[in-house]
């Protein structure tokens, strides 16, 4: 169920029988000479809609601009101020928590966002407003993505340029994948940038020229279909399991 197709006459009936949200997120910000700004929110959004048309429950509008000023060197990068991202999320799940709702799952596809989201998942925890939990779609099916390719990326790699092939084809400029791949750097481990145990760069530019990390002439629509089917198998179980759970046992616990 899509929140904004319904009219609330049908939206009362959902609040009266369920109390869990999903709320899809990413960024809009630049993946390389290959794929769209919009990556991210296509990718969450496509998770969270398959998920909410698969169970029934409620999906809500994107939120598709995040906490992405380190990439903010390349042309239309857009971006929030992460205290401005945290009080937007907040209030945000303030409002869905007004409707009746007490359990949310952020439906997440950009790395920048996460800490964040757990941040807001706390404050919303304390408080007693909601229990969130933050997903991203690739750590849930960790094993999958590591068979698929070889050299993976944390950015505009070949996971989201096969996510992307899949879901909107049609937005992924597939003559470019050996462009994307000789312009930005292939082999990347955080741990090889560290410098005496310190981590030395702010900005995506610092470690790739074009902005993109990992080998995109991996990336096939087929592997993409394969990576949103698991992603979406495991975003169903996750909800399901979240509404199976009593309200007391997700609300923090009293002080020893
Ligand atoms: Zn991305």
């Amino acid at each position: 169920m899509y929140l904004a197709d319904e009219a609330w006459p049908d939206l009362r009936t959902y609040f009266e029988e369920e109390s869990l949200a999903l709320v899809p997120l990413g960024s809009t910000e630049q993946h390389g000479p290959h794929l769209p700004e919009g990556t991210d929110h296509l990718i969450a959004q496509a998770l969270a809609r398959e998920a909410a048309e698969r169970t029934g429950y409620l999906c809500t509008p994107t939120i598709n601009v995040g906490v992405s000023p380190h990439h903010r060197q390349f042309h239309g990068t857009m971006w929030v101020d992460a205290p401005v991202f945290r009080d937007y999320v907040e209030s945000f799940s303030e409002n869905l928590a007004y409707h009746g709702i007490d359990r949310i799952v952020f439906v997440n596809a950009h790395g920048g966002n996460v800490e964040h989201l757990r941040e807001v998942g706390r404050r919303l925890h304390e408080a007693e407003t909601a229990y969130a939990v933050e997903w991203m779609w690739d750590e849930s099916i960790p094993e999958l993505v590591d068979d698929l390719f070889e050299t993976n990326g944390p950015h505009g790699g070949p996971k989201e340029t096969a996510m992307i092939q899949h879901i909107a084809g049609d937005l992924v400029h597939d003559d470019r994948l050996a462009e994307a791949r000789d312009g930005g750097l292939t082999e990347f481990e955080y741990d090889a940038m560290r410098v005496h145990g310190a981590r030395t760069f702010y900005d995506a530019i610092d470690n790739t020229d074009n902005g993109v990390l990992g080998d995109q002439t991996d990336a096939t629509a087929e592997k993409g279909e394969q990576l949103f089917e698991a992603a979406s198998d495991q975003l169903v179980s996750l909800c399901d399991w979240l509404a199976e759970r009593d309200r007391a046992e997700l609300l923090p616990k009293d002080h020893v």
